[in-house]
């Protein structure tokens, strides 16, 4: 359990929002802004290694063909 940094009142820790005013509790606002951040990360890098297989895969059937 914290506190909330606006009214004081106690907050669950897994919660991003104060309940009773709504502020943005500071420490798991920016834990989930990191986790968005490294998921988006990490779904870039998927990203970019399905293109990179895609490609593989159309270089060795273009190679096929000809
Ligand atoms: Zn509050």
């Amino acid at each position: 359990m914290i506190y909330c940094e606006n009214c004081h009142a106690p907050v669950a820790e897994e919660s991003a929002k104060c309940p009773y005013c709504g502020a943005l509790n500071a420490v798991d606002g920016e834990k989930q802004y990191m986790e968005q951040i490294y998921a988006a990360a990490y779904y870039y890098e998927a990203a970019m290694l399905y293109n990179a297989h895609q490609k593989a895969g159309n270089v060795r059937q273009a190679g096929g063909k000809y």
